[in-house]
């Protein structure tokens, strides 16, 4: 990596801000899994040990505005009251990340009323030797997420105003140009964190120079989100290996009946086009051969397994079938370098869930045989997680998007901001 990081400049006495990526699952205040916080202690734990003068963190925690619409909308179609504070205070506060930190650190943890304004900065501003203080939820304010440049800048500033040593551990955060992601990177000497440094590390690998056989695997429910990745990776893996519910698509798009299997009616084209793409340039891309389908979405629904061109009219497609889970772990066990992003199928219902299983138990087998794994982030991570497999891996990354947009091409703006070595 050509970025500067914590190692790369002194913190003694130093004020410190660390972006940090804490967005984790919250149901009602409590935390539902802090694989995040988690993976950011590294980083905190060694600008600590640097003894700096105090290290503010911040980050965001759900997407308040969006979250309430959504919550709004599905209250009111249900016929239900809507507490709009109560749900904020559940889902966007980050005084359980606070209390919970403090926890994993064995150490007080202040929390600030905002992320900016005046009593945010007096309470800085107070701060002592050695304190911690985390900011509110940086997405409480519109300046943070603005597509106006100048009004990210705004608040960029006043971030900038704490410190005088910007970090960015914020991996799962990166592919977003935020004020508190990529602005403030501007207004300070800015480096990254370990988990960073780490992630950068692991997608490196797989795109420049990967180690050969390359094999990826492409999974969930839409072609829609996965398509640049799609294009991207076809050009560079030996095997592209396609299931979830995206598969549904490809096969209409060569004329088959699909039942009530998923289906994205406006990219039965694109599928198309990218069937001939790979047949003309010779890309080997594997679809599954045969599928598990249901008769209602539901894990007790009746099932059955069926080769993919007998998918009967009401029954959906939920899972890949025995003969793929052959098809695409002999592939997956061969290679020296894997990446894998969605799931094989409606892995959250447990009746649905082997495909998925048995692609993180190959990803297993292949690292055992000296390959590097390496796991996009959201469902796919916690798939692995489910299955018990994630330490049986090279990497699980922590940002969903952001490994996804990575292994795209894509400049992260976030790493892109930061120092160069
Ligand atoms: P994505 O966010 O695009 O990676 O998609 C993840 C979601 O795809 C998960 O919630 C899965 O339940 C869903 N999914 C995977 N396979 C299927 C399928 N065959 N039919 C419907 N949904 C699926």
């Amino acid at each position: 990596m050509n970025k500067k990081t914590v190692r790369d400049i002194d913190l003694k006495g130093k004020r410190v801000l660390m972006r940090v990526d804490f967005n984790v699952p919250l149901k009602n205040g409590v935390i539902q899994d802090d694989i995040r916080m988690r993976a950011a202690l590294p980083t905190i734990q060694y600008v600590l040990d640097q003894k700096p003068k105090y290290l503010v963190l911040m980050s965001h925690l759900g997407d308040p505005k969006k979250d309430v619409q959504k919550a709004k909308e599905k209250a009111e179609k249900d016929n239900k009251p809507f507490d709009e504070a109560k749900f904020i205070e559940g889902k966007h506060k980050m005084k359980p990340i606070v209390e919970h930190l403090a926890e994993l650190l064995g150490k007080p943890v202040q929390l600030a009323p905002a992320a900016i304004g005046a009593e945010t900065k007096a309470m800085v501003d107070g701060l002592k030797q050695g304190d911690i203080l985390m900011l509110e939820n940086t997405r409480f304010h519109k300046e943070e997420t603005s597509k106006d440049p100048a009004e990210r800048e705004k608040m960029a500033k006043q971030l900038a105003e704490y410190a005088d040593v910007y970090v960015n551990d914020a991996f799962g955060t990166a592919h977003r140009a935020h004020a508190s992601t990529e602005t403030v990177a501007h207004f300070l000497p800015a480096v990254a964190g370990f988990l960073m440094e780490k992630e950068l590390a692991y997608l490196g690998k797989a795109t420049d120079n990967p180690v050969k056989p390359y094999v990826a695997v492409i999974g969930g429910a839409k072609i829609s989100g996965k398509i640049d990745v799609i294009q991207n990776l076809m050009t560079k893996v030996d095997a592209l290996l396609i299931g979830g519910g995206m598969m549904f698509t490809f096969y209409k798009a060569q004329g088959m009946e699909i039942g009530k299997s998923l289906l994205e009616a406006d990219k039965v084209e694109l599928a198309k086009q990218i069937l001939d793409t790979a047949k003309a340039k010779n890309v080997k891309l594997l679809l599954p051969v045969d599928c598990l389908v249901a008769d209602k979405f539901d894990n007790a629904a009746a099932t059955k397994i069926v080769k993919v061109d007998a998918i009967p009219a009401d029954w959906a497609g939920v899972d890949i079938g025995p003969e793929t889970i052959k098809l695409f772990a002999g592939e997956i066990t061969k290679a020296k370098t894997v990446v894998w992003n969605g799931p094989m199928g409606v892995f959250e219902m447990p009746n649905f869930a082997k495909g998925t299983t048995a692609v993180a138990q190959a990803l297993a087998d292949a690292t055992k045989n000296g390959a590097t794994t390496i796991v996009g982030g959201g469902d796919s991570a916690s798939a692995i997680a489910q299955a018990g497999l994630d330490k049986a891996v090279s990497h699980v990354s922590t940002g969903g998007g952001a490994s996804l947009e990575y292994l795209e091409g894509k400049i992260l703006p976030g790493v892109a901001a930061l120092n160069d070595k």
